[in-house]
This record gives structure tokens, C-alpha cells and sequence, in this order.
């Protein structure tokens, strides 16, 4: 083999990309009855934006991110969408409060493994402008709806608070306490992040560390007054949505981004790579990135992951029947033509026959791209005002009137 895929990116093929399609469509329909409405932003954006947002010292832009230069300007592939939409949204000079829907390709140079590529879709949704703890709970609720809409009922949801930037020095404080006697004990990348970004020490897969981390102090116990209400408000109207959820108190997100809430939708179908659905809020971003001082929320979903637990047919996907048009002679072309526009017309999917071969090699080549159904037109067909289908599957033929065709195929391919 000369040429390969890159490692962590697939080709996609038919039923497939039809499932991927109608999780799309169920997504739009969904969220713009929700008010959502869709905002696609380049695929390429400059470095910098990432940088500043995700936070330098993320993982992200340390290592994963598809950094490329041209013209002296340094550019990546996006790794994410909120970035992005709230670069548009300032760019656009836009208002609030402003709801955005994604749909699109991420990428993140990372160990591929299942469930986890380097190129691999996201469908995300932005809440832009709304501080208040409602907001919080009703896009939990929402991505609850979406998730049980599209066939996954069974999930887990996660929540926590992060705090603001005041709660997190002074539980740094607390933290490094608690863990300075301890630290040559956990592991590098742990000795690394609690230099630059300490929380994330939560997100270690590392055993001896997760033992470490077991009684250390937690955030959620450490929240400011306002940080806390806010935290309480956000369970209570839960509650009020009547969704059930874990407050686990070791989540906390890859990004920096985050403040207050956070949440993660897990599955247990999917082994290691069990999150589908993350986010939270973060009200200092748009800030950050230019902007005026907006709280803003959001998630994102991995299409792949939902992929991997869904039902291969999704209730929206129609089969679409296929069906081979055979003319024994080129004078039939326009028949060909006729016959093709009535199944297009229908939805079906329709394969021309070569007009100059024979009909057996043309019955052959039906069977070989596995048609449902062919229509022959020939002479004896022409004399009789006739079309022939043949059902590829059981064998049966029959005589199907010119005139009645129209309706014949009505009921075929309903
Ligand atoms: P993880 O902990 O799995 O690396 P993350 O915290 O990096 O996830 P986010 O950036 O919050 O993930 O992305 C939201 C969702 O996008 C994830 O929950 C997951 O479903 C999906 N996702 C993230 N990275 C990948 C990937 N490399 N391949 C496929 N899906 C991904
Ligand atoms: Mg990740």
C-alpha cells in the first residue's frame, strides 16, 4: 500500500455517515425549536486563539493542536468550537443574549484509540450572555432531552463547581497543604500540572494518584459565598427539571476556561473513553478574548462516541430501495431517461444499465452492486406498453402498464 490515512482519522462510507446525518438533523431541529441557531466558523483559525483561551499550559495547545504556519503567521486546525464561536460573536458584533449551534470537525493531535481520533465531529451549543444559575441546570436539561430524543436513555450525569478565580487561590493554598509531604509521590505529569494548572491534577488516570487525590481537599468544599450559592441555585433548579445527576467533586475540565459549573454526560458502554457530553460555564472568556464581560455556558458532544452506543439503524435513516434500469438499445435512452426521473422523484436510488449490453450481463451487473429491483425495456416491452420489474431478491417478474407505472412506484417506494 503506497498512500494510508493519517493515524486517527477515518474514511466514512455510506450507512455511516447516513447515522452520522441524522444525529445532525435531529440536532438542528431540536435546538432551533429551542432557539439555538447554527453558526459555522472556519476550520483553521490563528494559533493565538486557542492560546489565550483553552489556556497555554492545556493539553490541548501543549501537545494536541495541529499547528501549522503559512506567510509567517502561525495557524491551527481548531481543536474546539467555544473559541470560535465567541471569536465570531465579537468579530460580528453581535447581542445577547445570543444562542449558537455547532455541527463540524474538531482536531487534537492525541493517542487514537476507540472513540478517540484526531479528526472527530462535535456538536456543541453556546449560551451567550446568561450569568444566572437557571441557565445552568436548563442546559443540562437540555442536553438530557436531546440525548434521550436520539435513543440514549441510559447515562450519567456529573456535575461540580470550579469557583471563580478567588475561590481557586485560596484553595490552592489549602490543596498544596495538604499535598506538599505528598508530592514526591504522585506522578510527573501531576508534579508538572500543579505547577501550572493545578486543578486538572483531578483529571489523572494514574492510580497511586488517584489514591493521593481520594482525602485531599476539594473545591466544591471551598467555594466562595457567591460561587456556592450559585452552585446550590443550579442543584435546586435541577431538581426542579426533575434530572437526576452525581455531584462528584474530582470533576473538573481539560480546559481552563471553566468557572462554576462543570458537567460531564457519561455512558458505561464505552469502557475508558465513557464521556459523550462536556461542558460548563465560563463567564471570564469573553472577556479574555476582547469582548465585553459576558457570562457565558456551554457543551459539546463527541459524535463518534454516540455512534459507538446507538442502534445501528436509527429510526430516521429510510432504507432507500435501489433499483437498476436495463434498455436492450440505445433508441430507449429517453425511456431510461423517464423512468429514472419517476424513482428520483420518489427518493429511490436509481443505477443506469449500459444501453449497448447485453441483458443478461446487464442482469449480472444489477445483482453484483445489489439492486433491490430491475425495470427492463426492450422491444417486446415496447410493443406491449410495458415495463418488466424483476424483485432481485425473491426472483419474482412481472408486466407493469407504462400508464399505471407512476402509481406502481408510489407504492413501491413509499
Ligand atoms: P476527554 O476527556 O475524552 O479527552 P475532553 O475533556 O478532551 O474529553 P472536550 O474537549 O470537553 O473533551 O470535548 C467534548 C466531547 O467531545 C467529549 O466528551 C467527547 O465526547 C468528544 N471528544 C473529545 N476529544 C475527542 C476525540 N479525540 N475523539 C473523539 N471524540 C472526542
Ligand atoms: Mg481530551
Amino acid at each position: 500500500m503506497i498512500y494510508q490515512r493519517p493515524k486517527g482519522t477515518r474514511d466514512l462510507f455510506a450507512l455511516e455517515l447516513k447515522r452520522i446525518e441524522a444525529i445532525n438533523y435531529q440536532a438542528r431541529q431540536f435546538f432551533e425549536s429551542s432557539g439555538y441557531v447554527e453558526i459555522k466558523t472556519p476550520t483553521f483559525e490563528f494559533a493565538q486563539l486557542f492560546a489565550r483561551s483553552i489556556g497555554e499550559t492545556t493539553d490541548i495547545v501543549e501537545k494536541e493542536m495541529y499547528l501549522f504556519e503559512v506567510d509567517k503567521r502561525q495557524y491551527v486546525l481548531r481543536p474546539e468550537g467555544t473559541a470560535s464561536v465567541l471569536r465570531a460573536f465579537i468579530e460580528n458584533n453581535l447581542r445577547v443574549p445570543a444562542r449558537f449551534l455547532y455541527i463540524g470537525p474538531m482536531f487534537r493531535k492525541e493517542r487514537p484509540q476507540k472513540g478517540r481520533y484526531r479528526e472527530f465531529l462535535q456538536i456543541g451549543i453556546e449560551l451567550l450572555g446568561e450569568g444566572e444559575p437557571f441557565y445552568d441546570a436548563e442546559m443540562i436539561e437540555q442536553a438530557n432531552r436531546f440525548l434521550n430524543l436520539i435513543g440514549l436513555n441510559e447515562k450519567i450525569i456529573e456535575i461540580n463547581s470550579i469557583g471563580c478565580p478567588e475561590c481557586r487561590r485560596r484553595y490552592k493554598e489549602k490543596l498544596l497543604q495538604y499535598l506538599k509531604p505528598k508530592i514526591d509521590r504522585v506522578c510527573p505529569d501531576c508534579q508538572r500540572r500543579f505547577q501550572r494548572n493545578f486543578l486538572r491534577i483531578f483529571d489523572c488516570k494514574n492510580k497511586t494518584c488517584q489514591i493521593i487525590y481520594t482525602d485531599a481537599p476539594k473545591i466544591t468544599d471551598n467555594l466562595c459565598d457567591q460561587c456556592l450559592n450559585h452552585y446550590n441555585q443550579v442543584k435546586n433548579f435541577l431538581n426542579a427539571f426533575s434530572i437526576e445527576y452525581i455531584e462528584n467533586k474530582k470533576l473538573v475540565r481539560g480546559l481552563d476556561y471553566y468557572t462554576r459549573t462543570v458537567f460531564e454526560f457519561k455512558h458505561r458502554g464505552l469502557g475508558a473513553q465513557n464521556t459523550i457530553l462536556a461542558g460548563g460555564r465560563y463567564d471570564l472568556l469573553m472577556k479574555e478574548l476582547g469582548g465585553k464581560d459576558l457570562a457565558c455556558l456551554g457543551w459539546a458532544m463527541g459524535v463518534e462516541r454516540l455512534l459507538l452506543i446507538l442502534p445501528e439503524n436509527l429510526p430516521e435513516i429510510k432504507q432507500k430501495k435501489k433499483i437498476f434500469i436495463i434498455v436492450i438499445g440505445e433508441r430507449f435512452i429517453s425511456e431510461m431517461v423517464k423512468i429514472r426521473g419517476l424513482i428520483q422523484q420518489r427518493d429511490g436510488i436509481c443505477i443506469l444499465g449500459n444501453p449497448s449490453a447485453t441483458l443478461k450481463s446487464q442482469l449480472k451487473k444489477a445483482n453484483r452492486i445489489q439492486s433491490d429491483y430491475v425495470i427492463i425495456f426492450g422491444e417486446d416491452e415496447e410493443k406491449k406498453g410495458v415495463y418488466t420489474v424483476r424483485n432481485m431478491e425473491t426472483g419474482y417478474q412481472e408486466s407493469v402498464e407504462i400508464k399505471s407505472f407512476a402509481d406502481y412506484l408510489n407504492k413501491l417506494l413509499q
